[in-house]
């Protein structure tokens, strides 16, 4: 069985470390916001090269609360993409704004930046991008779009986390961007997890309250906050992973690779990369002939393959009531995606079998 991602070998690999992490967190009785939580902070500012970062309980809570620090509200339009995981577009509606989608480009399925700029009204407050898959947005332009039109610019790094633009990490460029640590991510604790990074002291300290009930001094609420901390067990888990991402990242980079070799010259497209950035391949997302077919083979071959995302937002039951307008691109692109097993694990003969899996139901 070939899963989509496996994270037991990645445990076994870490396991020394992170167990004794876990031991000494244990031992040390200090859960919430503790040692671990600001080490993994600073760690993680470090690397991505922001001032700020704050964990927080989960990505989704990340685009709430940077929403909200930022002070996005009723009557703000946020422009995002439709072809994405619901949260981002649910941080929108939290927070009593309005998401207004705007279709992607065809190769690299990211928000399309012409149409993005088409969709800005006088009611627009954010530009909401995401690193879809692991590849960057094109950030110079869509930050000297923003800067120019006086837009806030949330990122959605959630499945980005590494990936550079110009030298820049994903995450630098807008005023907040907003991280995800579920377990499948390209850094992935073990339970919920997530974190926002920002280059202002303002927002870093609102964001410090929002997420610890409104508060700055124990028992003194400033402002109505939730409970929403990244644990200390989690960020044991994240420090140990935090030094291996880059190899991680490289070698999710080489499956690809192989992946773009084995299928060259043959019906399926394989992942258009615009070389804006670089891709950290959180999947590899093809886009499948006759899909029911590839999808049925492969399951019966004990291969696993998925589609993200068979249903764009803008056509979910839950916006479709407030909003409908066709999004051509992102229907067409939806109805035939179809993503591979990618992770740093992977090996070159597994890569093999599920080529030749998806190339017999094709009758290639
Ligand atoms: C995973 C994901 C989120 C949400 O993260 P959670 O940690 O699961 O709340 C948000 N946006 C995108 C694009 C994601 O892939």
């Amino acid at each position: 069985m070939i899963p989509m991602v496996d994270l037991k070998q990645q445990y076994q690999d870490l396991k020394h470390e992170i167990d004794q992490g876990i031991d000494e967190a244990l031992t040390n009785c200090h859960f919430i916001l503790g040692p671990n939580v600001s080490a993994f902070e600073s760690e993680a500012k470090e690397y991505l090269g922001t001032d700020f970062a704050i964990g927080c309980a989960s990505g989704t809570d990340a685009l709430h609360l940077a929403l909200l620090a930022n002070g996005v509200g009723p009557g703000d339009e946020v422009i995002t993409t439709a072809f994405t995981f619901i949260a981002t577009a649910e941080a929108i509606a939290y927070v009593g704004a309005t998401p207004v989608f705007v279709d992607i480009c065809p190769d690299t399925f990211n928000i399309d930046l012409d149409l993005v700029e088409q969709a800005i009204t006088s009611a627009t407050k954010a530009i909401l991008p995401v690193h879809l898959f692991g590849q960057p947005v094109d950030m110079i332009r869509l930050q000297a779009l923003c800067e120019d039109r006086g837009l806030l610019l949330i990122e959605d790094c959630a499945q980005s986390f590494g990936s550079k633009v110009k030298g820049k990490m994903t995450g630098s460029y807008g005023d907040c961007g907003c991280y995800s640590f579920f377990p499948s991510k390209n850094l992935g604790c073990y339970g919920d997890g997530g974190m926002i990074t920002t280059n202002s002291e303002q927002v870093a300290e609102r964001l410090n309250m929002l997420r610890n009930h409104g508060s700055k001094e124990r028992y003194h609420h400033d402002i109505i906050g939730f409970n929403s901390r990244l644990d200390e067990i989690q960020a044991v888990v994240l420090r140990a992973k935090l030094n291996h991402i880059d190899n991680y990242n490289h070698k999710r980079y080489k499956v690809a690779q192989q992946y773009n070799l084995l299928l060259a010259k043959t019906k399926v497209i394989t992942p258009h990369e615009d070389k804006v950035g670089n891709h950290v391949f959180h999947q590899y997302t093809t886009l499948m002939p006759n899909r029911e077919k590839v999808m049925q083979h492969l399951q019966q071959q004990g291969i696993s393959c998925a589609v993200y995302y068979p249903i764009p937002l803008h056509q979910q039951k839950v916006f479709g009531g407030t909003y409908t307008p066709s999004l051509p691109v992102t229907e067409d692109i939806a109805s035939r995606c179809l993503s591979l097993p990618i992770y740093p694990e992977l090996e070159s003969q597994q890569i093999e079998r599920i080529v030749n899996a998806v190339l017999e139901a094709l009758d290639e």
